[in-house]
Parts: C-alpha cells; structure tokens; sequence
C-alpha cells in the first residue's frame, strides 16, 4: 500500500517541502508520497483526524498552523512546548505525536558551515515565530549572549522567558542608525536574520536591516529567508567579509530530522538540495 505524508499550511502551493521530500523518498524507493493539503483555518480539526487514518505517516505544519494545531494533538512533545508550535506530527498507531524541528533545521544549518554557536555573541534580528526557534537554539548552544532587535520592542522582550535565566539577553532597536544596534551587530561574533525582510513578494522584498559597513571579516551571517537564496542580507554580509549561512539549509535540515522521526531512516541530504534548489528555479 502506497502510504501518505502531507503539508498542512494555507496556502501551501509555493511551498517546495514536497518537491525535496518526495525527492528523498524516491531515492530511498519508500513507496510513499508526499502531499500539499491546503487546510483553511476551519477545517484544520477535521484535516487532522485524517492524520490518524492507517495509510497517513504523519505531516509537516506550517504557517498559520503550527500553534492552533498544538491542542488538536495527543502527545506534543517538549521542543512543542519550548518553541511554543510545532511543525511535525507523526501518527504512531492513531495516536498523534508531535514536535517542533525547526531547532533542529538550525543547529544542522550551522553544523554544516562548521559554525560553533556554544560561547558566542550572537545578534537575532526579529522576534516572531522562527525567533523562538533561533532564541532555543541557541541556548541549547551555550551561546554567552544574545541581543534581539526587532521593529516591536514588546515582542522581543516577550522572548526572554524562551532564553531562560543562563541566556544573557538584551534588546537593541532594529534601526541601522541608532547606536545600540550599530554596536551590537558590530561587536557580535554571529547575526541571525529571521524578519521577513528580503523575502520575494513579502513585506520589504530589497531590504536589508544590517547594511555592509557594520559586518566585517570573522562575522558568522545566518539569513532564515531562503527566497532568494542569495538575500540582500546576506550580499551586504559577503560585502562586508563576513562568513554567509542561507535559509535553505535550515529547510532542508528541520524536513531532514521529520524524515528521519516518520521513516527512521536518514534521509539522502543531497538528493533534498539538489530538488529544493531545482524547484526554485522553476518557480523563477
Ligand atoms: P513572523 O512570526 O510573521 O515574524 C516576522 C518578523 O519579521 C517579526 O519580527 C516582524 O517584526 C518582522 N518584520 C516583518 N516585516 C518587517 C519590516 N518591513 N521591517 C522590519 N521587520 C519586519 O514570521 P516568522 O515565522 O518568524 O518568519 C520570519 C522569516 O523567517 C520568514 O521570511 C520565513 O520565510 C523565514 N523562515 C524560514 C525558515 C527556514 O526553514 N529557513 C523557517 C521559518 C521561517 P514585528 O514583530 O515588528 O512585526
């Protein structure tokens, strides 16, 4: 019996989790595929009891899902709990476990650029959901220090209790000119990007919030956007010597530990590069 995975989001056409997926299941020969289910709000309680049907392994969640879906599970794990969403759900026996891998997409990204986080300073640029993400991550580092700037001043202190008491976490304004931020970003040895800026088609798709001048040679870059791969974030950082991490690889490696958490098997990492980078392109 072909069996199912799935993508619940709204809307999910431009998502390219199936594309690398199935990908990675072909060349494994898993007699399974994989599925974009666009799920309005509404139906998202009975899209999920689906979920429990014997044929579906589980599914990825993605936006605006990841919270709403939290209280629809059986057992969502501690990783749901500290990122407070998830974006995995795997259905063992009818029973739907669940868990947040974006972390795990984090330290995998940076693992294999060769960046250590543990000890460092480190610069989040933005405070939304992927934040939460950054912000575990690297407290599970052991990164020293952690500066969140983000437009909403609230929002940033909202993450505090996601850093805990052994994170130092100070606030900066997201404002290239004001001072504070000049010398956070200047000082730190890592600088995170997760707002929505540079993103194709979203909010400020040319923007960058760290011009070249701040970056300088012996600065780890990590851009969360991953269309284009190639951000105005990131050209800003290679203009200014920095060491550059694209949003794909963090994409690739949060769908790598699902894989791994539906089928048990290590999925083929560069068989999902390859058909990410190839779905791009066609989609232009
Ligand atoms: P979100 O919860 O909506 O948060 C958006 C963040 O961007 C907030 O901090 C927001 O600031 C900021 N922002 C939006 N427009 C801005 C602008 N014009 N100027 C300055 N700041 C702006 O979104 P999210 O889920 O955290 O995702 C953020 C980005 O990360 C998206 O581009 C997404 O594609 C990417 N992402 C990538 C991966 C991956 O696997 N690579 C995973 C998750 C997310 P305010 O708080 O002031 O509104």
């Amino acid at each position: 019996m072909t069996r199912t995975l799935c993508l619940l989001g709204h809307p999910v056409a431009h998502s390219i989790s199936p594309r690398f997926q199935q990908a990675a299941l072909d060349a494994l020969g898993i007699d399974a595929k994989y599925e974009a289910w666009d799920t309005a709000p509404e139906d998202l309680p009975a899209t999920i009891e689906r979920i429990r049907s014997g044929d579906v392994i589980g599914c990825n969640v993605t936006v605006p899902h990841k919270v709403a879906a939290m209280r629809l599970v059986d057992r969502p794990d501690a990783m749901v709990e500290r990122v407070g969403a998830l974006n995995t759900i795997i259905n063992r026996g009818g029973l739907l476990h669940a868990t947040n891998t974006d972390v795990a997409g984090i330290t995998g990204a940076l693992r294999e650029a060769g960046i250590e986080a543990g000890g460092k300073d480190v610069v989040l640029l933005g405070a939304g959901g992927a934040a939460r993400a950054v912000v575990v991550a690297m407290r599970t580092a052991g990164a020293k220090r952690i500066t969140i700037a983000n437009r909403t001043e609230a929002k940033a202190h909202a993450l505090a209790e996601v850093g805990g008491p052994d994170l130092d976490m100070r606030y900066a304004p997201l404002d290239a000119a004001d001072p504070t931020f000049r010398r956070a970003v200047s000082e730190a040895q890592i600088v995170i990007q997760s707002t929505s800026m540079g993103m194709l088609h979203g909010p400020d798709e040319t923007g960058t919030p760290v011009p070249t001048e701040l970056f300088s040679p012996g600065q780890v870059a990590f851009d969360l956007v991953y269309v284009p791969e190639e951000t105005p974030f990131l050209r800003a950082a290679a203009a200014g010597g920095a060491t550059t991490v694209g949003g794909l690889m963090m994409l690739i490696h949060q769908g790598a530990e699902a894989f791994r958490l539906w089928l048990g098997q290590e999925p083929p990492i560069d068989v999902m590069v390859k058909a990410a980078r190839q779905a791009l392109a066609e989609r232009g």
